[in-house]
């Protein structure tokens, strides 16, 4: 299966800001990106030059797929999945990728980041409802119960992630249930209640080209 395999850090770097893609090293000074705040490569030190409005809708783009850890092809997809909805294409796009079982696994504090998320989805310790399910792009439906698999439930770095940040607790579209390691989707969330900053208006204008 495809992935990601260049380094988290170097990508905080080329988007010019953190994107929290390591866990709790993100909040600490061994964050590369609070250390070297400057572009990877060569010429990473220059200037930066005036962006064009196209380069600012690019890396909108960038940020947000970096962020959800998604390829180029899949992002496409979901920009044409949200485009055939009713409603703003922006938010829907969002919830779309708001709504990935890795991202939810994230969010409820199962893991410390969502790449940790994908391995715990495709390594079958994580059930929606009834069964195991290990794609961690499923879509999560409203009212769906999440929950960490009962031989899997004494995975430190599960326990080790719910106790750093009670990201599931501060989310009022997730319900989580932190003894029995437990999380539901209460609804589909609205912009303002997704955590996230950044202009989705940006990326709407770069594929309505
Ligand atoms: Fe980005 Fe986290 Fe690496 Fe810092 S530690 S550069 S926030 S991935």
């Amino acid at each position: 299966m495809a992935r990601y395999r260049e380094a988290n850090c170097k990508l905080c770097r080329r988007e010019g800001e953190k994107l929290f893609l390591k866990g709790s090293r993100c909040l600490t000074e061994k964050c590369a990106f609070e250390r070297r705040g400057y572009a990877p490569g060569q010429h990473g030190q220059r200037l930066r030059r005036k962006v064009s409005p196209y380069g600012l809708q690019l890396r909108e783009k960038q940020k947000v797929r970096r962020i959800y850890g998604v390829l180029e092809n899949q992002f496409k997809n979901y920009f044409k999945a949200a485009d055939q909805k009713d409603g703003v294409t922006g938010e829907i796009l969002l919830q779309l990728l708001e709504r990935r079982l890795d991202n939810l696994v994230y969010r409820l504090g199962f893991a410390p980041s969502r790449k940790a998320a994908r391995q715990l989805v495709r390594h079958r310790h994580v059930v929606v409802g009834n069964g195991i399910v290990d794609i961690p792009a499923y879509q999560v439906k409203p009212t769906q119960v999440i929950r960490i698999k009962e031989k899997s439930k004494n995975l430190d770095l599960i326990h080790a992630a719910l106790k750093e940040v009670g990201r599931g607790e501060e989310l009022p579209w997730l319900r989580l249930n932190k003894a029995a390691l437990e999380g539901e989707l209460l609804e589909i969330p609205k912009r303002a209640d997704i955590p996230l900053t950044v202009n989705e208006q940006l990326i709407v204008e770069l594929y309505s080209k």
